[in-house]
């Protein structure tokens, strides 16, 4: 294992794994273009759990637009990453370990060490990374249209996990595995001039900006359910696949 390797394991293993989260799973899509259907989530799908019962539901503002346009929601309530919580990794035998490794140090770096991504830590892995050119979300009308595409899967609003698939060997690249972890993380996407991970096409930059690391932690700093302010302007996501509109690399 390689130092950095190492580092991340290391802190990967600190990180307590996350206690009661509700059974069902809402399985989500983002993509890397446009994106028609899915196949099947890995499991059924259920509506997200409403914010806490006890008290008003909690409303948040972004405390800028760049902020808001990258704290990724369905329903209104946002999705936030399981906080102190390592994420086990697994990677199809096409992805090169050391550079996995890197990009998973990368993400676990953007959190601060609030989340961690390593490959192996559990057997029941919570991200898996695979090389499927033949997965339907990569295509609209029979013409490939995507790089990747990301799964989602979140519980409650709380990130607890996810999917990424490549459609073709050259693009297992930092570029294209941060932005899709990005989603994992729970981020959208932002149209502002970049470079940004989670900017538009082409996939811009393989480390995240300060201006998406600080999103993520206002993001990261929700209380689980937490709903956006005015949430009901933008129309209902899902369940189903959130369309993300980039180009191919
Ligand atoms: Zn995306």
């Amino acid at each position: 294992m390689t130092q950095l390797g190492g580092m991340v394991s290391r802190q990967a293993h600190n990180l307590r794994k996350a206690g009661s989260i509700p059974a069902a799973a809402t399985i989500l899509l983002a993509v890397l273009v446009a994106c028609g259907g899915g196949r099947p989530a890995p499991r059924p799908p259920a509506a997200p759990s409403p914010a806490p019962s006890a008290g008003p539901p909690l409303v948040a503002t972004a405390p800028d637009p760049f902020v808001d346009e990258l704290a990724f929601f369905d329903r209104g309530v946002i999705w936030r990453p399981q906080l102190q919580h390592a994420f086990s990794v697994e990677a199809g035998p096409e992805f090169d370990e050391q550079l996995v490794d890197h990009v998973l140090a990368q993400a676990t770096a953007a959190t601060g060490g609030d989340v961690g991504f390593a490959r192996g830590l559990r057997s029941v892995p919570d991200v898996r990374l695979v090389l499927d050119g033949a997965d339907p979300a990569l295509y609209r009308d029979g013409q490939l249209v995507a790089a990747a595409v990301a799964y989602q899967e979140q519980r409650g609003g709380v990130m607890v996990g996810g999917r990424v698939v490549v459609a073709h060997p050259v693009w297992i690249t930092p570029k294209v595995l941060l932005h899709e972890l990005g989603h994992v993380l729970g981020l959208g996407h932002t149209q502002a001039p970049g470079p940004y991970v989670m900017g538009g096409a082409p996939l811009e930059q393989d480390a995240f900006d300060a201006r998406e690391r600080a999103a993520w932690r206002w993001i990261a700093a929700q209380a689980p359910g937490t709903r956006r302010a005015g949430a009901d302007v933008r129309p209902a996501a899902a369940p189903g696949p959130v369309v993300c509109r980039e180009l191919l690399p």
